[in-house]
């Protein structure tokens, strides 16, 4: 089976090409099979956005059986899940991940620290011609820092403590990240739901 992978971000495909490989007999980027599509991320929620990139990235790949698609972002508890779906531009269309932090950590200022509970969720949508799509989507629990720490990673990582590894994800090597990351965790769960219909 082809899939394509909509994503052209090289961490990302790198992880659900170890993770997958052994279900498809080949595949590719956006950028490796030469399609260039904008999709609007105008769902409600993380698994609508990557439901409809897998099914209009798909619509698109003429030769390929499917397509794989993934939405994330964090979800902090005293903002009632923001920024949720709007993590890339929380600070605004067109803002950087320095922006969008300095955005949260402000309107964070106020909140005690037993209350900055939060997490990172990850949504991956399957979609193949002629069956059922697969949807799943895995979290990370952390806590809100007020300051950043750590170099490492991208997005709000440098706020996000992980208890369990007394770090926060940005002071944590990609390989480390990998292993307990909301990102593994719905590639875990993908793999376990592709497993089953095998069964
Ligand atoms: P996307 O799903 O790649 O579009 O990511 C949405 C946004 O969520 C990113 O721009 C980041 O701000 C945030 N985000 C998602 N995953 C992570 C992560 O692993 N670390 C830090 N920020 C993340």
């Amino acid at each position: 089976m082809r899939l394509i992978i909509a994503s052209n971000n090289s961490h990302k495909v790198r992880e659900i090409k170890q993770i997958l490989g052994q279900y498809f007999s080949e595949m590719s980027t956006l950028r490796e099979a030469g399609i260039d599509i904008d999709v609007v991320e105008d769902g409600t929620t993380f698994q609508e956005n990557a439901l409809k990139k897998a099914e209009e990235v798909l619509a698109a790949a003429d030769g390929f059986d499917a397509a794989l698609a993934d939405d994330s972002g964090l979800m902090v508890d005293a903002l009632g899940g923001a920024p949720g779906i709007f993590s890339a531009r929380y600070a605004g269309e067109g803002h950087k991940d320095q922006e969008n932090n300095v955005k949260l950590l402000k309107d964070m200022e106020s909140v005690p620290d037993e209350k900055r509970t939060c997490r990172f969720a990850s949504s991956i949508a399957l979609v193949r011609r002629g069956k059922e799509p697969i949807v799943v989507i895995g979290y990370a629990e952390g806590v809100l820092l007020r300051e950043k720490h750590g170099e490492n990673g991208f997005g709000y990582d440098p706020l996000f403590y992980y208890p369990p590894l007394q770090k926060t994800f940005a002071e944590l090597s990609a390989d480390e990240k990998n292993a307990v990351s909301h990102r593994s965790r719905s590639l875990a769960l993908l793999k376990e739901a592709l497993e089953r219909e095998q069964l």
